[in-house]
Parts: structure tokens; C-alpha cells; sequence
């Protein structure tokens, strides 16, 4: 609604706004789910465009092997 309020839109400040690291595996665990799955935002506290930065960097992630797929049958 207000396209000037960008500060404190969410739980991640301007600082992690620009760039989501796909190499922060620490920081993606926070946002998904042990399946590696991306929690919704309403969960993570994420507003729409950081959610969908943060569900972008991990689908990176999870293509490169950073982050788990499902691990169900662990061994
Ligand atoms: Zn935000």
C-alpha cells in the first residue's frame, strides 16, 4: 500500500533485502522446514517479497545440494 515504508516490513531487515545468500545454509534452515521445504509466510513472518526471495535462494540451494531434500529414510 505504501511503497515508501520498505524499512521493517518483516523479520528480516534491509540489510538481507537485497541479496539472499544461497550459500547461508544457517540462514535458510531458519525459514524451512527439516524436509528442507520452505515454510509459509505467515509462519517464517516473512512478507510476500522477502518470502519469495528467501523460497528462491533455497530452491538454488537445494539444487546445488546445500540444503537437504526430504530426508525420510535416513541411513
Ligand atoms: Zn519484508
Amino acid at each position: 500500500m505504501n511503497p515508501l515504508k520498505e524499512e521493517g516490513c518483516c523479520t528480516l531487515n534491509d540489510f538481507e533485502t537485497k541479496y539472499i545468500d544461497y550459500k547461508n545454509v544457517a540462514f535458510l534452515k531458519k525459514y524451512s522446514s527439516p524436509c528442507g521445504r520452505i515454510m509459509p509466510g505467515k509462519i517464517n513472518g516473512l512478507c510476500p517479497r522477502h518470502q519469495r526471495l528467501v523460497r528462491k535462494a533455497l530452491q538454488i540451494a537445494r539444487m546445488l545440494g546445500f540444503v537437504a531434500f526430504c530426508s525420510r529414510n535416513k541411513r
